[in-house]
Order: C-alpha cells, then sequence, then structure tokens
C-alpha cells in the first residue's frame, strides 16, 4: 500500500522551529514542549504542548483524531458522512451538526463559494482516488480530465441549497445523487476540539500543526511570541514569510499548488473546486492565510476566499472585518495582508501591502 501524505507546510514547522530555537535556546530544558506526530486524515500532524499536563493532552489528542478520522473520511465507507452519503441523510452526532451548521452559514455568507456538496465533482476529477488510502494513482502521471457533459451532469447534483438539515432533531435529507464532504473544514474543526480537549486538560500552551493548518494557544514558558512559518506557494520548501502572534489564534493556507491532478494536456488541475463551473477555482491567488480565533471558521473561510479571488475576498473581509484576518499572495507574488495584522508578517523576499477597511 502506498500512502500519500501532505508535507507542505514542513518548510513552515522548519522555519517555525528555527525561529523558536534561536529565540528561546532552551534545548532540553523543562521549557521545552512535548511533541507527537499523528498520520490521518492523509496529512502528517505535528502537536506540541507544553506544561505538566502535555503528556495527557498529546494522548487525548491522538485519540481525538483519529476518532474525527473515522468519523469523517470519505475515503472509508464505513464513516458516519460515508454512510449519510450512502443513505441521503439520516440523524448526525454533535461533530457532524457543527460542521453542518458552519458549512451552511459560510455557504450562504459567500454566496456559495464554500460548498460541502462538491462531492460528486471531487470523485470525477479523481482527487478522491489519488488521495485515496488505497489508491497508487501519482498526481503528476497524465490523466484523463472529465469531460464538459460529465461537469454538466455532476453539477445537477451540485449546491447546498439542496441539503435539508434540521438542527432541532439533527436530521439531514439529502437529495438522490447529492453528496457531502468536509473536506475544505474538518482538518480545521480537528485543531479546534484538539486546543478545547488540551485546554481542559490543564495543558499551558500548545502548537498544533496538520498539514496547512495551524492553531496555537495559551503561553510558552518563556513568554516568546508564537511564530508561524507561511509556506511560499512559488516554491513550496521555502516560506513566504513569518507571522508573528502573541495571542491564541487559528492560522489555516488554502492553496492551488499542494494538491492536484496532472491532465494529459500536461495542465495541473488543483483542488479547490468553483461549485458554479464544476472546475478547479480560477483563482487569481496563489494562497490565501485565514488567521481567527476558531479553527473551523478559519478553514471554510480559506478555502471559500481561494475560490472568490482577491478583490471578493477583500471585499469578504471589509464586510466581516471584526471576525478575521487574512494573508494573501496573488498571481503576481504580491503578498497582502489585511489592516488587523499589520506588523504581524514579516518577509525578505516579497513587498507586503496593506489592505485597510476603506482602501484597495
Ligand atoms: P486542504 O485540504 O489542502 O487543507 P482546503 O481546506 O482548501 O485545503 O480544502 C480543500 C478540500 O475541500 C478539497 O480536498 C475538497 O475535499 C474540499 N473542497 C474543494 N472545493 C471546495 C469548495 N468550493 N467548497 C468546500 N469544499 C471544497
Ligand atoms: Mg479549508
Amino acid at each position: 500500500m502506498k500512502r500519500k501524505y501532505r508535507i507542505a507546510g514542513a518548510a513552515a514547522v522548519l522555519a517555525a522551529a528555527l525561529l523558536s530555537l534561536t529565540a528561546c535556546g532552551s534545548f532540553g530544558t523543562s521549557a521545552e514542549p512535548v511533541s507527537r506526530q499523528v498520520i490521518a486524515m492523509t496529512t502528517v500532524m505535528n502537536i506540541k504542548a507544553y506544561g505538566k499536563n502535555a503528556e495527557k493532552g498529546l494522548d487525548d489528542s491522538e485519540k481525538e483524531i483519529n476518532r474525527l478520522d473515522r468519523l469523517l473520511s470519505v475515503g472509508s465507507s464505513t464513516s458516519a458522512v460515508s454512510k449519510l452519503n450512502a443513505a441521503g441523510g439520516g440523524t448526525v452526532n454533535a461533530d457532524i451538526d457543527t460542521l453542518l451548521k458552519k458549512s451552511l452559514s459560510v455557504y450562504k455568507s459567500t454566496g456559495g463559494a464554500f460548498d460541502i456538496t462538491v462531492y460528486p465533482l471531487m470523485n470525477l476529477w479523481g482527487f478522491t482516488k489519488v488521495y485515496n488510502e488505497n489508491d497508487e494513482l501519482d498526481q503528476n502521471k497524465p490523466r484523463d480530465i472529465p469531460t464538459a457533459a460529465q461537469i454538466t451532469q455532476a453539477l445537477t447534483t451540485v449546491g447546498s441549497n439542496r441539503i435539508q438539515y434540521d438542527a432541532a432533531s439533527r436530521t439531514l435529507t439529502l437529495p438522490a445523487g447529492t453528496q457531502i464532504d468536509f473536506g475544505g473544514i474538518a482538518k480545521g474543526y480537528t485543531s479546534q476540539r484538539i486546543v478545547d480537549i488540551m485546554k481542559k486538560d490543564g495543558v499551558t500552551a500548545g502548537n498544533i500543526e496538520l498539514g496547512g493548518n495551524v492553531q496555537v494557544f495559551g503561553t510558552k514558558p518563556d513568554k516568546s511570541p508564537w511564530t508561524i512559518g507561511l509556506t511560499d506557494p512559488n516554491k513550496t520548501s521555502r516560506t513566504m514569510g513569518v507571522l508573528t502572534l502573541t495571542k491564541g489564534r487559528a492560522v489555516v493556507t488554502s492553496g492551488g499548488y499542494e494538491r492536484y491532478i496532472t491532465g494529459k494536456d500536461g495542465k495541473r488541475y488543483h483542488h479547490i473546486l468553483d461549485p458554479k463551473t464544476g472546475y478547479p477555482a480560477d483563482s487569481d491567488l496563489k494562497s490565501v492565510t485565514i488567521v481567527c480565533k476558531d479553527g473551523t471558521t478559519a478553514d471554510a473561510l480559506s478555502t471559500a476566499m481561494f475560490v472568490l479571488g482577491k478583490d471578493k475576498a477583500t471585499a469578504y473581509w471589509r464586510h466581516h472585518s471584526g471576525t478575521f484576518q487574512m494573508i494573501m499572495m496573488d498571481s503576481q507574488k504580491r503578498i497582502w495582508v489585511t489592516s488587523g495584522l499589520k506588523g504581524q508578517v514579516q518577509s525578505d523576499r516579497y513587498k507586503i501591502r496593506v489592505i485597510s477597511r476603506g482602501n484597495k
């Protein structure tokens, strides 16, 4: 069995590790965190915890990751989500209730850019096969891409407006052919759950890195700020900049550079789809990073803002600017940072432009 794990973010981890080493230089002392690597959701996950309850926090985090993986994985026919898809709905548990509410709310607020019903399209494009645990396809191997007729057909099942969800009875109803996938939000939900669990366990600070999803909380023993490397979409082995945070935040990145398939036409087709066209989102962004308190929101918004592109994402931020901040790299290799992060992003390589609430 050949599995493909997501290693993007490795540059980010390395940069952050180097920075924190030089910043505190406390190797091998009690100020050092304990850490754990978990492989789940086709992602390499690295979790660090500080304080005397750190080991318990890591044990509980690992259990939670495995529980959520079993619940949400569309790659496994026994997951709760796969069963809902097969049965056309059913009663859902508390996790799926939270995920559905957030997904449907971001669907509405983004005019349908974030849409969990893209799953039949993901299947049609073959993204699910490339990343399926038993599949051996390579993302650089030239493959057939769907025909326009196949996409038109699949689009007849796509649209979260087709979903009926009764939150009071936690009952989901999916019309024939409509299927859901929490791939655009599951890792953010998972990191949020881990933060909540670790806090309850008495962990004093932690850094959760689930591929491109990062979430930090608490204060480190040496009180140094959190530094998070931002992967450079132009060369994923390095960082485009570093974000400094003094408070706990989720930092979630979406981009077209990481997961893709290659068509026989030699073109790359990335895995973030425009639910309106059925094709990979024709975004003028290379990557977008959302910074906010809640991991679940950050993840849904990162996918949605990538689909919307720079101008619409900027307009959305202006409309909701109390709730999140954003770092974008556009197709001209310019970094744009919303005003709430002014001074918190440093880059040696790229010029940083600040987006204020009023000006472009
Ligand atoms: P990653 O999974 O690489 O962190 P994202 O958070 O942007 O990146 O999620 C991409 C995943 O979300 C896809 O693999 C697919 O499962 C799902 N997806 C793709 N397009 C959309 C969309 N427009 N809305 C919601 N989910 C999407
Ligand atoms: Mg996302």
